[in-house]
């Protein structure tokens, strides 16, 4: 088996990737609360909307499938290094795309995932709606069968790169229970409103998508009605907490790369604040945490090639971790820039509200929580 140290030279190739196309526009994507044509187009150039997918559709996962999802990961990691926001977009293009590879007729992955891992379409995640958020199948939004058509109608929220994304997987009520469907941009009846001034990730171009009447043929109709939310989103979900793991292990690396540069060169009481032993604390947890996350994302992603029984309970452990790592880095990395930590020449107050958002999305801590230790009674009663 691989070690993560074998990745060296492609993580340093990423992470040049990722420094020399989207670190300089990093700060620009959260003031304008976009991610810009040219850093799509240099994505796309470096094939990174295919990393994740099966090789028989133009993706990236095929041989070595451990050595695929490493790989995977590590470029989750340089992205999230370079700016949280660009590793959103990449992230649920994945989530979008994902159930359709797991779950998608024949038809369906032909007709769809060439386009998506080439990059020429982009793909989105539509669950979360207004009186909706973590009880996924209450979902409101209804979807009624009209010979071999759907007739969708309703309100999608939150959702990430709803102002730019070419398709949703949605998931919308039946007679059958939740029920996931491909809903292309430019269907009738679909209006989008773009949702901004978050606290942070600005450049996610969220939007809420409202459905007037949005008829979506049959070979629209992703995986078995009544299975949207248990197996269809949960491809999604799967796939989006293995990614912002690792997006989370990126950001907090970015963190302590800030601050150890910083504590070298800032001098107070005529010595470089890295001598300081207080100083040299919060440096030693946020390296170690760093360490022991980026290992249980690497665990969580060879489980996940693997298709181990234990993946979706290692990828939401991961991404537990990870997220709230990556809070308390960011807090530690912002204290030791002191009053330069909360002003506008520094990129850590733009760090520090990145962070505070991974809590929040593919799963709150408080939902993990409580998935985590079913698994764990589980385990225990074997
Ligand atoms: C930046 C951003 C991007 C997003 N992108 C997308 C996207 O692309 N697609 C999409 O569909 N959605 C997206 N969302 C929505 C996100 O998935 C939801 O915010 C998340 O699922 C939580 O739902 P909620 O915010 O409605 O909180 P609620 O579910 O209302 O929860 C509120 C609080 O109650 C707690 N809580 C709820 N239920 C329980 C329980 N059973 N036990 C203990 N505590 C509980 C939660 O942990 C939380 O602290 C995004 C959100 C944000 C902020």
């Amino acid at each position: 088996m691989e070690l993560l140290e074998d990745f060296g030279a492609l993580r340093e190739e990423l992470r040049a990737f990722a420094e020399r196309e989207i670190a300089p526009h990093a700060q620009r994507i959260d003031r304008e609360e976009r991610i810009p044509a040219e850093v799509v187009a240099a994505l796309r150039g470096a094939g990174v909307f295919a990393s994740g997918f099966p090789e028989a559709y133009g993706g990236s996962i095929g041989g070595d499938p451990v050595a695929g999802v490493v790989r995977h990961g590590l470029m989750h990691e340089a992205l999230g290094s370079a700016s949280a926001s660009v590793q959103g977009l990449v992230n649920v293009h994945h989530m979008g795309g994902s159930p359709i590879a797991r779950w998608g007729t024949r038809e369906q992955k032909e007709r769809w995932l060439p386009r998506l891992t080439s990059g020429e379409l982009m793909a989105a995640i539509a669950i979360t709606e207004p009186n909706v958020g973590s009880q996924a199948g209450a979902v409101e939004a209804r979807a009624v069968r009209d010979g071999a058509d759907h007739v969708i109608d309703g309100t999608k929220c939150w959702i990430t790169c709803g102002q730019s994304a070419d398709l949703f997987v949605l998931i919308a009520g039946s007679d059958e229970g939740p029920t996931a469907f491909i809903l292309p941009r430019d269907t009738a009846g679909l209006t989008i409103e773009p949702i901004h001034g978050l606290l942070g990730c600005r450049g996610y171009m969220l939007a809420k998508l409202h459905l007037e009447g949005c008829r979506l043929p049959g070979g629209h109709l992703l995986g078995k009605p009544g299975f949207g939310v248990s197996h269809v989103a949960a491809a999604g979900l799967d796939a989006g907490r293995h990614n912002l793991a690792w997006g989370c292990v990126g950001l907090a690396q970015a963190c302590l790369d800030a601050s150890i540069a910083y504590a070298r060169k800032r001098r107070q009481f005529d010595a470089p604040i890295s001598d300081f032993q207080l100083v040299q604390r919060m440096i030693t947890g946020m390296a170690t945490e760093i360490h022991a996350t980026r290992l249980m994302c690497w665990h969580a992603g060879t489980m996940r090639a693997r298709h181990d029984p234990t993946a979706t309970k290692e990828g939401a452990m991961a991404k537990y971790y990870a997220s709230r790592m990556v809070s308390r880095v960011a807090s530690d990395a912002l204290q030791i820039h002191g009053a330069n930590g909360c002003g506008p020449d520094f990129p850590l107050e733009r760090h520090y509200r990145d962070a505070r958002i991974m809590e929040i999305i593919e799963g709150t801590s408080q939902i993990l929580e409580g998935v985590i230790a079913r698994y764990v009674y589980q385990e225990a009663a074997r």
